[in-house]
């Protein structure tokens, strides 16, 4: 039998493999791969990526009906690490192209057509025209020297419609349509560079990093870096000897909204340089991240900077990829596919023969073992630039000090010289809204949200009490309904009350706020850093936002309150949150020249996290959490899958857990299985959750016993839905 072309496919459904397909006769010829095509589905049809092809017999299969694109939208090998990454995450391959693909090219949803425009070009050897017109118009287009754009003709001729099309009839002129980039920039140009001279440590990373960029191959380096050390520096050099290697750099940041500085700093270098940059980041608009995604794959762009998602940005020949605080959370994807950024991209560089620089101060616990026991080098900057020390760090006991507002004597003293010296302060308090809840103080009584089970949330300028997960809200309550008692008071503040009871401390002192609520309106964030950075602002107050990332010469004091919500979480990995935040956040104090100081407020100073923070000493910490994670058999010494069952009953998703945990246990071999428990969130947008946790050292064993139980998902009751959570970071 004749061989026939044969397409796998990844289907935009939730279908748990590749469909194959037959290729008609007429596209067995071009590329396939990164195509996407119209599919027959059942009855339907729907719309599906090519991952792979093949020969062979085609027999009994259903044909590709057409393709949707002229050109592929990834090159081969990115369809094999997108494979890779759905086998490792469980995830369905067609929702994970969905993922991964801009809006428009995933398959789904609306679609993005790009800006075209009309471009005229100079034909030689014509007799001139007569027309004076035509003359002017025809002479500044042969000037002009390449295709001259209708919107640059626009400008200098006004209406030059009628003209051209003459002109064109004459056969003078020839059009041609481009594609046109939508570019963010444009009006936008960069800050000056500052260029500097690297000290010690800073070279010798750089010589590391260079030396692996020369081999070619995979060479992952984990830069362990304090905070003000110069990491951003050592990215910088890093990139420009990967362009001159003609390849092309990958920098993923959390959040890109939090580094407004980091960005400037790339184009401040770059500028000059024949070199085009792109920044994605979810405030784009569709248009824009459309044409930043095909510049992107048709290799136009070198430089691409970006948040989670941005590790699947097709860069055609990536030399470097580097992850900027790379034991950020934001890097994990917490519903649909739930992959993690920052081990892709490990991933990637593995598939790709590229470098890839893990970098931050605190680094996660996993990238740490796997530099000091692993496959991972370290690099080390143990000291901040310019041999400035480390801020000071003081823990305030409040068992002691039980301060009547939120603000204990010895911060506001420091607040009281801060000012008089005429320097800015950060206080971190991680938490948002006027207050967290509302609590009657006869009966103790509190308010939660009918559909989340969370406490809802007190807001002052609104009058309203409010879910942070699904926004449901209420007015505040004026009496219990339970006691009819009156003394409602908002426990425990949050951001916004901190700033009123500061305002009322020094009325005149500017104060600014830095959280969800202030930072909603496009730009609000970057006018905040702005401001801080002109000197405009004196104490800026905010939520873990503050903490990260931020470069402020003039801050000499940190203070960081309600530090025991974030020590308590529920969670295994609270204390290593906590030493982050604090680590981070202390990091933002004396980066200039002054000193600086900085007071962790708590009623548990005794805890490791505190005074290994306060200490600067990650070692000390890791060494003591790696202990306790090893006993208990917690990541990275255990691997970690978590199964979330929720539906709307909450009989059925409880009967549902239990059946299935039990179908678990049966066929466990080395895993434990633990739960199933109510999530700790018992209740989200209306849905009951139990989660079955399962635990095991060998990652083999973890995926033979999902295989096993295969068809998981399949063999639930109707209405209960399971989301698998491979390698989960958050499990509230
Ligand atoms: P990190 O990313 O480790 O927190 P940065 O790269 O932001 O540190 O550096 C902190 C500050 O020090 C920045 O203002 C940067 O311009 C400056 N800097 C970095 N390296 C040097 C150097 N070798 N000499 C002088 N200043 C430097
Ligand atoms: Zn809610």
């Amino acid at each position: 039998m004749a061989k026939t072309m044969i397409a796998a496919v990844a289907v935009v459904a939730p279908l748990p493999k590749l469909l194959d397909y037959r290729v008609p006769e007429q596209y067995s010829a071009r590329p396939l791969i990164g195509v996407r095509f119209r599919v027959p589905l059942g009855r339907r049809s729907a719309v599906g990526f090519v991952m792979t092809q093949r020969e062979g017999s085609a027999e009994g299969l259903k044909e590709l009906i057409e393709p949707l694109d002229e050109q592929p939208l990834f090159p081969p090998i990115m369809g094999a690490f997108l494979l890779r990454a759905a086998d490792y995450y469980r995830h369905p391959p067609g929702e994970v192209l969905h993922t991964a693909l801009p809006v428009g090219l995933g398959g789904r949803g609306k679609t993005v057509a790009p800006v075209t425009e009309k471009s005229y070009h100079f034909v030689a050897g014509k007799t001139l025209p007569g027309g004076e017109k035509q003359r002017a118009i025809l002479e500044f287009i042969r000037q002009h020297d390449q295709p001259t754009p209708l919107t640059l003709l626009r400008e200098h001729f006004g209406a030059p419609h009628a003209t051209l099309q003459r002109l064109t009839e004459r056969g003078l002129l020839r059009v041609s349509v481009t594609e046109r980039n939508r570019d963010p920039f444009t009006g936008h140009p960069p800050p000056a560079d500052r260029p500097v001279t690297l000290n010690n440590d800073q070279c010798t990373a750089i010589g590391r990093i260079e030396a692996g960029l020369k081999t070619d191959t995979f060479t992952p380096l984990l830069l362990h870096g304090v905070t003000g050390s110069g990491k951003t520096e050592v990215y910088l050099n890093a990139v420009l000897t990967t362009l001159q290697r003609k390849k092309s750099a990958l920098i993923l940041v959390p959040e890109i909204g939090l580094t407004p500085q980091l960005v400037d700093r790339f184009r401040a270098r770059l500028h000059g340089l024949d070199v085009k940059l792109a920044v994605l980041h979810s405030g784009l608009g569709d248009g824009e991240r459309f044409d930043a995604w095909r510049a992107i794959a048709r290799g136009d762009v070198a430089v691409v900077i970006g948040a989670r998602s941005a590790v699947f940005a097709p860069l055609v020949n990536p030399g470097i990829i580097i992850v900027d605080e790379e034991h950020e959370s934001s890097y994990k994807q917490s519903d649909g596919f739930r992959y993690h950024a920052r081990d892709l991209a490990l991933l990637r560089g593995q598939m790709q023969q590229c470098v890839v620089v893990l970098g931050s101060a605190t680094p996660s616990s996993t990238s740490y073992q796997r530099a000091t026991a692993g496959p991972v080098e370290l690099l080390e900057l143990p000291t901040r630039i310019a041999e400035r020390p480390l801020p000071q760090v003081e823990l305030i006991d409040l068992t002691v000090h039980r301060p009547e507002h939120s603000l204990s004597e010895p911060l506001v003293t420091a607040l009281e010289e801060t000012l008089a010296r005429r320097e800015q302060a950060l206080l971190l308090l991680n938490r948002r809204g006027f207050a967290p809840y509302l609590l009657c103080t006869d009966c103790g009584r509190t308010w939660r949200c009918p559909n989340c089970a969370i406490t809802l949330t007190y807001h002052r300028q609104a009058r309203q009490l409010r879910c942070h997960y699904c926004d449901y809200h209420q007015p505040p309550i004026d009496i219990c309904p339970d006691c009819q008692g009156t003394e409602l008071i908002p426990d425990s503040a949050g951001t916004e009350r901190l700033a009123e009871e500061l305002q009322e401390r020094f009325p005149a002192a500017r104060i600014a706020r830095m959280d969800r609520d202030t930072t909603t309106r496009k730009g609000a964030q970057a006018a905040i850093v702005r401001a801080m950075e002109q000197g405009d602002i004196d104490v800026l107050i905010g939520t873990q936002m503050i903490a990260k990332g931020l470069d402020f010469p003039a801050v000499t004091l940190v203070g960081i309150l309600g530090s025991d919500a974030t020590l308590n979480l529920p969670d295994f990995r609270a204390a290593e949150r906590a030493f982050a935040l604090f680590t981070q956040a202390a990091g933002r104090a004396g980066r200039g020249g002054t000193p600086g100081r900085v007071y962790i407020q708590s009623y548990a100073t005794e805890h490791y996290a505190l005074t290994c923070s306060a200490g600067h000493d990650y070692r000390s910490f890791f060494a003591l959490e790696s202990a306790g994670r090893e006993e208990l058999g917690y990541p990275p010494f255990g691997h970690l899958i978590n199964l979330v069952l929720s539906s709307p009953d909450v009989k059925r998703v409880e009967t549902a857990a239990t059946l299935l945990a039990q179908r678990l246990l049966a066929a466990a071999e080395a895993v434990d299985v633990l739960g199933p428990a109510p999530c700790p969130l018992g209740r989200l947008r209306g849905r009951w959750r139990y989660q079955i946790l399962l635990k095991s050292a060998s990652r083999p064993r973890l995926r033979q016993l999902l295989d096993r139980c295969e068809p998981l998902g399949r063999a639930l009751p109707s209405g209960v839905r399971l989301a698998v959570d491979v390698d989960p970071i958050d499990m509230l």
